[in-house]
């Protein structure tokens, strides 16, 4: 291989807080306010201009319910609630329903409007020193096996930041792979997505994606197969599409991710022909790309406590649970376009080339699965003396995973690892030594739901 020896070098130490979180999405953001809360000094650092991840970055405006299958009783509070609540005075988030049983599943949201709310949440608290353009390049380990400083990248060049504890809310994981801990990436991850948003998409008229993609399929052949979805979003006229798809990818390797960047704006591309063709004349336009394509799944870390699908179909309840949910398992094939649900109703589909081909029931009939947990010990990577990981990055397997990927569910692993930070801290333990009692405690103070 043809390599290049760096020489060592001395890099300025910008900041030595309690608590450094590597990567801003809400989970990485709510990481931060959750340990800052608690009183912790704590660093933020984020590789793009704006906090927010996938949902701002991707474009993906959409979060699921907050209550459980009866709709009765809400199980996700803290940050989330918190949010939605603040969005909601801004006109920047509406219930979404859903069309056939008219029930609520969530909402949707203006990205930029959240990028804006979590700017001010993370202003309003003094604790937090804010790191933006900053990308995390390495830990630096001491001897027995500690990270004791990560070196960044921003505009003035080469910098480290000391920390007692460090929350990996980096997505892939990429503190963790570096620390040198375990982890493993999927046989089968699901395929990543760059999202688009129009405007003008009303004056296309009522008409069927999928349809148009197969009668275009041959004049255009970069246009995507599988599942497309798609959604107004509030308070503007613009309409965002998820409706690309890159196969066969592993999005923890640079070269994986300029592929899939490229491929996916070429299914764009060829979307924006196909719709030109059909609706000579109509007024509407390609808005915005996202600024990262969207990755649903890379590393994940081995942790102490791994969740598995046949737990979370259980409904198990654990001891140490720090999250609930009912999102459905909701595994994107990454080889044949297809796409497979498990919904907690009971019910299962499987859709290929948005076609329905399967369906029934997993649960016998009448059955229902109110919600699921997710435990604490699935975001504590084994042999980490102070680092916790928030995120797609926690241990779980294919179908947990299928899961509990959606935000509202990484949202409160978010919460909890930065409080788990915080206990790290303030009593002076290794992370796989924290009381999961007393985060439960100390999540539910701060708003969450702990059942
Ligand atoms: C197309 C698509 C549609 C989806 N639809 C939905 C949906 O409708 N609802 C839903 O809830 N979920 C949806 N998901 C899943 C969900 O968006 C993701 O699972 C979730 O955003 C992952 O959150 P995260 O915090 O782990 O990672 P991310 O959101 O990826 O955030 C990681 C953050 O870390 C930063 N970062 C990474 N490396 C570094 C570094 N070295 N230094 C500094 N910062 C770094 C990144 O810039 C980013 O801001 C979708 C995913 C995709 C791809």
């Amino acid at each position: 291989m043809n390599e290049l020896w760096i020489p060592a070098e001395k890099v300025n130490v910008v900041e030595s807080v309690d608590v450094c979180v590597i990567g801003g999405s809400c989970t990485g953001v709510f990481a931060a306010l959750r340990a800052a809360r608690l009183g912790a000094r704590v660093a933020l650092v984020e590789r793009q201009n704006r906090f927010g991840g996938v949902a701002v970055s991707g474009l993906v405006g959409m979060w699921h319910s907050l209550f459980d299958m009866t709709e009765s009783r809400e199980i996700i509070g803290g940050l989330t609630r918190e949010i939605v609540e603040r969005l909601e005075k801004r006109g920047a988030v509406s219930d979404f329903r859903c069309p056939v049983t008219a029930r609520s599943r969530g909402v949707r949201f203006n990205s930029e409007e959240l990028a804006l709310e979590l700017d001010r949440m993370v202003e309003e608290n003094r604790n937090i020193r804010v790191f933006l353009q900053t990308a995390c390049s390495r830990p630096v380990m001491t001897e027995d096996g500690r990270v004791e400083a990560v070196v960044a990248e921003d505009k003035s060049g080469r910098l480290a930041i000391r920390a007692r504890v460090f929350v990996d809310a980096s997505g892939d994981g990429v503190l963790c792979r570096d620390a040198g801990l375990k982890m493993r990436l999927p046989d089968h991850p699901q395929p990543p997505t760059a999202c688009a948003r129009f405007s003008g998409w009303e004056n296309l008229g009522p008409f069927s994606l999928k349809d148009l993609i197969d009668k275009y399929r041959d004049k255009y052949p970069g246009l995507p197969g599988g599942y497309c979805w798609g959604m107004p979003i509030p308070g503007s006229r613009s309409y965002m599409l998820a409706g690309t798809r890159v196969l066969n990818c592993d999005c923890s390797r640079g070269d994986e991710i300029s592929r899939a960047e490229l491929e996916s704006r070429r299914q764009i591309r060829a979307i924006m022909d196909m719709l030109r063709d059909e609706f000579p004349g109509a007024e509407f336009s390609l808005e915005s790309l996202p600024s990262a394509i969207g990755i649903r799944e890379s590393l994940h870390i081995e942790s102490i406590g791994a969740i598995t699908g046949e737990e979370l179909l259980k409904g198990t309840r654990f001891p140490d649970a720090i999250a609930n949910g009912t999102y459905p398992v909701d595994i994107h094939n990454d080889e044949d376009e297809s796409i497979a649900f498990k919904r907690l109703d009971g019910g299962f589909q499987v859709f290929k080339a948005n076609q329905l081909i399967e369906s029934g029931r997993w649960l016998p009939e009448g059955e229902v699965l109110p919600f699921y947990q997710i435990p604490l010990s699935s975001l504590v990577p084994a042999g980490a003396a102070n680092i916790i990981a928030a995120g797609r990055m926690l241990d779980a397997d294919r179908e947990a995973f299928g899961a509990v990927r959606v935000m509202v569910n990484l949202n409160q692993c978010g919460e909890a690892a930065g409080v788990a930070a915080w206990q790290c801290v303030n009593h002076d333990c290794r992370m796989d030594k924290i009381d999961a009692e007393e985060t439960r405690r100390l999540l539910a103070k701060g708003g969450s739901i702990m059942i």
